[in-house]
C-alpha cells in the first residue's frame, strides 16, 4: 500500500478536529518512517527483487518494530499522546478528539498493509506473519490504492470549508498522487538497494508532507477588504 495511506489523512481531517493536513500525512506513514530509519540503520531488514510480488519490489523479511501489531499499536498510542504537546509547541489549535483520531490514522497504517502485503507483517515479534497479499494482483491493488484515495479526497472536499483554488489544488495534489502511483505499480525499474529505496521512501513521503502543508495555506490569507 502506498497512496493508498492518505486517504485516511484526507478523510479523517475536519473543521471540527482542525488537525493540520501535514500532520496527518505524516501520521499514516508514521510506521513507514520509523521503517525506513530502522532499515537505514541496519536494524530492521529489506530485500528489494524485482518480480518479488506483482505490485511491489519489497520483501520485509525483518520489521518487527515498525510493523508488527503489537508495535503498531505501540506506536499508534506514542503518537496519540504526543500530539497534544505537539500542538503547544508548533503551536496550534488542540480538540480533545485530535489525540484519538491521530492514533487512529497512526494505525490505519497497519490495516491498509494487512490488505496489500504478502505474509510479512508479524503478530508480535517476527512471529505470526499474516498479510492479505493484495500485491500478488496488480491491478487490483492500484485499483484500491486510487479508489481509496478518490473517496478521501471527496471526503476532504465535503467536510472542510475552503475557497475554490485550494479545493483546486487538492485535486491537482491527488492526481500529481494517481501519478506517482502509477509510476511505483506499472513503470518498469531497476531494483535499487535496500538502503536506496528507504532513503527514497524518506524523501517522497517528506515531499508529499510539505506540499500538505502548502496546499493547506492557499487562498488562507485573503481578506475581503473595502475600499
Ligand atoms: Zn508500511
Amino acid at each position: 500500500m502506498f497512496i493508498g495511506h492518505y486517504s485516511v489523512a484526507f478523510a479523517v481531517k475536519s473543521d471540527q478536529n482542525r488537525i493540520p493536513l501535514w500532520v496527518l500525512f505524516v501520521a499514516v506513514q508514521f510506521l513507514d518512517y520509523i521503517w525506513a530509519t530502522l532499515v537505514l540503520l541496519g536494524i530492521e531488514k529489506l530485500r528489494v527483487i524485482k518480480g518479488f510480488t506483482a505490485g511491489s519490489m519489497l520483501d520485509s523479511y525483518f520489521h518487527p518494530y515498525s510493523h508488527s501489531l503489537i508495535m503498531a499499536m505501540f506506536w499508534s498510542g506514542v503518537a496519540g499522546i504526543a500530539y497534544k504537546p505537539l500542538c503547544s509547541w508548533l503551536p496550534f489549535a488542540y480538540s480533545k478528539s485530535a489525540a484519538l483520531t491521530i492514533g487512529l490514522a497512526v494505525f490505519s497504517h497497519w490495516v491498509l498493509d494487512l490488505i496489500a502485503h504478502p505474509r510479512d507483517l508479524a503478530i508480535y515479534d517476527n512471529k505470526w506473519k499474516v498479510g492479505f497479499g493484495l500485491w500478488n494482483y496488480r491491478d487490483p491493488e492500484f485499483a484500491l490504492e486510487i479508489a481509496l484515495l478518490a473517496s478521501g479526497i471527496a471526503l476532504y472536499l465535503a467536510r472542510n470549508l475552503m475557497p475554490t483554488i485550494r479545493k483546486i489544488a487538492v485535486v491537482a495534489f491527488g492526481v500529481a498522487l494517481v501519478i506517482v502511483q502509477i509510476g511505483d505499480t506499472y513503470v518498469p525499474r531497476a531494483p535499487l538497494t535496500d538502503k536506496a529505496t528507504v532513503m527514497g521512501v524518506w524523501v517522497f513521503y517528506t515531499l508529499f508532507v510539505l506540499i500538505a502543508f502548502a496546499v493547506e495555506k492557499i487562498g488562507g490569507r485573503r481578506k475581503i477588504t473595502a475600499p
